[in-house]
């Protein structure tokens, strides 16, 4: 017992007390009684899950047979209204962690290790075969090699804005996809704020995984002066997150759509800039994604209080996903 004590010591990280607070006073009023059980799975990183979504350009069926050896199973079992059969992701009810693999030249990966509340945002884009996808805030890419798992779209522009984290974006991209498939994708190091712009009308389908404050890590600073200039500017995202919006809808062909997502409970980055793009831009209307919930509710805790074209997903323990908020809106 000793010994694990120690181990768990080792892995207990001490959260940012000035983090802690800003959000304590913002997320008890924002989620009422909720927050408190999020809090619990937020300050104990031992309690986090991470998902295994298995690459189709390459993965084994030993692979899947070594994840049901130790305790994985399938999810987004459910009856979701679009849920290709080529999408497989593997989680566990336990918090444990299955190795990630090294970047091999030439040598394909097969399985990325994500949030499992990270897929929501690609099912609810509904990528069709031949359909052209924006990505507008690509990097890593996860999310970009998840749409790739569920169609084979016309094109699939990939986009991200910092330098570093474009190569690391490039990087993915060469170990989960095949080269013959390279010509279907574009990186590109753009502002996605200018996206709408040099390409108005031109895509079926965007997601727009924005920069925002990200909890979970936000609340792990180990710069305490860090954490409180970032939580003094904490209001610039929400502007920046309208911006790329408004561009991802420009850059919409009428009749496409876009999904919303950050990985923050904080309403001022969620439904407040939806709520302001639905009250601003008269070419948007909302679309009804409540189905999604309903078909996962038993591997996803929702928050209750949210419209039917938003959802929030809140860690709990046992189902440590998220925090997520994913939004769907359609360009007429
Ligand atoms: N979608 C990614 C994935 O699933 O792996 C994660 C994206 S992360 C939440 C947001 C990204 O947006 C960051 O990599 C950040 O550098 C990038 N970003 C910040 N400002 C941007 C901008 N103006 N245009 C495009 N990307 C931007």
């Amino acid at each position: 017992e000793q010994l694990e004590n120690k181990t768990k010591g080792k892995l207990q990280k001490q959260t940012c007390q000035v983090v802690l607070d800003h959000f304590e006073k913002q997320y008890s009023t924002e989620l009422g009684d909720a927050w408190s059980s999020v809090r619990e799975v937020l300050t104990y990183p031992l309690c986090w899950q991470h998902a295994v979504l298995l690459n189709k350009f390459s993965h084994t069926a030993d692979l899947e047979d070594t994840l049901c050896a130790q305790g994985y199973h399938p999810a987004f079992r459910g009856t979701l209204p679009y849920l290709p059969r080529s999408l497989k992701c593997y989680v566990s009810r336990t918090p444990r962690r299955f190795p990630s693999q090294k970047h091999q030249a030439g040598k394909l990966k097969e399985y990325y290790l994500l949030n499992a509340a990270s897929v929501l945002p690609v099912l609810a884009l509904e990528v069709k075969d031949g359909e052209d996808v924006l990505d507008l805030c690509a990097a890593p890419g996860g999310k970009s090699v998840a749409i790739l798992q569920c169609a084979s779209p016309g094109e699939l522009h990939c986009n991200e804005y910092d330098e570093l984290r474009s190569r690391w974006l490039k990087q993915t991209m060469e170990s989960f996809i095949p080269r013959p498939l390279f010509n279907l994708i574009t990186v590109s190091i753009l502002d996605g704020r200018q996206i709408g712009e040099l390409k108005p009308e031109f895509y079926d389908k965007v997601l727009v995984d924005a920069p925002c404050s990200n909890d979970k890590s936000w609340l792990f600073s180990s710069d305490i002066q860090q954490a409180t200039l970032r939580l003094l500017q904490r209001k610039e995202l929400s502007v920046l997150q309208f911006q790329l919006l408004r561009s991802a809808i420009k850059a919409l062909r009428p009749g496409g759509s876009l999904v919303y997502s950050t990985c923050t409970l904080s309403k001022a980055e969620n439904s407040d800039v939806i709520n302001l793009v639905l009250n601003s831009c008269t070419n948007v209307i909302p679309v009804d994604i409540s189905e999604i919930a309903q078909a996962v509710s038993q591997q996803f805790t929702f928050h209750s209080d949210t419209q039917q074209h938003e959802l929030l997903v809140l860690p709990e323990k046992g189902r440590a996903w998220g925090p997520m908020y994913i939004a769907k809106l359609k360009k007429v």
